[in-house]
């Protein structure tokens, strides 16, 4: 690209940008739409939830379906999956079928934990209090420290499903919390494109384009003095966003206590930004990306995805079909206008 890139109007002619932490395009075709939050938006009337509900497995004191009852817990709470997708001592082993490469599995073990935020029902990270939010960080962090130091943990995967839409089977605010022995492949993907920036440049990756970005001031949606909250230029999702740390480290236990307050501060903000797009809970999957355990990453640097569907109201969602299913990913309207759009909507989070 380089001096090329003067030549391209963004704003207005169908391109391709590049991920360069993933190594994949996405097309980007704005000629396609006009400003879209300027169509008539469906207010859809948000049912009061309750702050304890007798059938939620996750409230507590209520039976979970495996049988087991949670505690009358006050804060956060932490339970292994009853459902878990992997299991602790699967064996672990390569089958390839004639050593051609072409029928290849591997044994996976995994720990799958459930993580409530809050003993309230009602509660998400947007409505609860900044402290609380702050002992769900603290949380998250001890969490990645225990299962990240056994030994045969590759990676710990901090995930939230927001909404039906997502597949949250349960509005009760929660994430899930996943430790594997292999490395999944965003992850892998990222770390390979990190190590391999670092090696060329001698520099992090996001770290340059963190700094880019400050510079050119279009795709940044809110910050504060520890984190960066901005709509990537290669972002697929119509308001997806990425979290980055202002400094460079790898994972939550690197934290200071004031960037524990920061990332607090900085998560309400991004999702109660969120809400007020369409006036609706916003539903996404987020997680964070953080530093392969068991040996040094230097060059991993710690970040958030925010992937949420909606597009044009709260009830038209994106579709990846066709030809982002057989081609690649392809948005209408750009990274600069969704940050634009979700900049207006930024209130203080205290
Ligand atoms: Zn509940
Ligand atoms: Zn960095
Ligand atoms: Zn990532």
């Amino acid at each position: 690209m380089g001096s090329q890139t003067s030549t391209l109007q963004l704003g207005e002619q169908s391109h391709r940008r590049f991920n360069p932490l993933t190594n994949e395009w996405v097309l980007v075709s704005p000629h396609r739409t006009q400003r879209p939050w300027q169509g008539a938006t469906e207010v859809i009337p948000a049912a009061k939830k309750p702050e304890y509900d007798p059938t939620c497995y996750l409230c507590p004191g209520n039976q979970r379906a495996g049988g087991v009852r949670n505690p009358q817990y006050s804060s956060t709470f932490v339970f292994e999956n009853d459902y878990a997708a992997l299991k602790r001592d699967s064996p672990p082993g390569r089958m390839d079928l004639a050593d051609k490469g072409l029928i290849v599995a591997e044994g996976e073990a995994g720990i799958c934990r459930v993580m409530c935020f809050s003993p309230r029902h009602d509660l998400t990270l947007s409505s609860m209090e900044l402290p609380a939010i702050e002992e769900v960080v603290r949380t998250w962090t001890s969490e990645f420290s225990e299962l990240g130091a056994m030994d045969w943990v590759s990676h710990v995967q901090i995930f939230e499903n927001r909404g039906e839409m997502m597949g949250a089977s349960n509005p009760h605010p929660h994430c899930q919390i996943w430790a594997t022995s292999s490395v999944p492949q965003m992850p892998s993907r990222e770390l390979l494109a990190q190590e391999s920036y670092f090696k060329k440049n001698g520099t992090c990756l996001l770290c340059d384009y963190i700094e880019l970005e400050k510079r050119e001031q279009v795709r940044i949606v809110c910050a504060n003095e520890g984190f960066i909250v901005l709509v990537p230029f290669w972002a697929v999702w119509p308001f997806e966003v990425l979290v980055c740390s202002s400094r460079h480290l790898g994972a939550m236990p690197e934290l200071s206590r004031r960037e524990q307050s920061q990332l607090a501060e900085i998560l309400k903000q991004a999702v109660s930004t969120y809400d007020r797009v369409f006036d609706v809970p916003f539903p996404y999957s987020m997680g964070f990306h953080q530093a392969p355990t068991g040996q040094p990453h230097p060059a991993w640097h710690f970040h958030a995805h925010f992937y949420p569907p909606l597009l044009r109201s709260a009830t038209v969602r994106k579709f990846m079909v066709g030809f982002e299913m057989l081609g690649t990913p392809q948005r209408d309207i750009t990274a600069e206008l969704a940050a634009e759009r979700l900049r207006s909507l930024v209130t203080s989070a205290k």
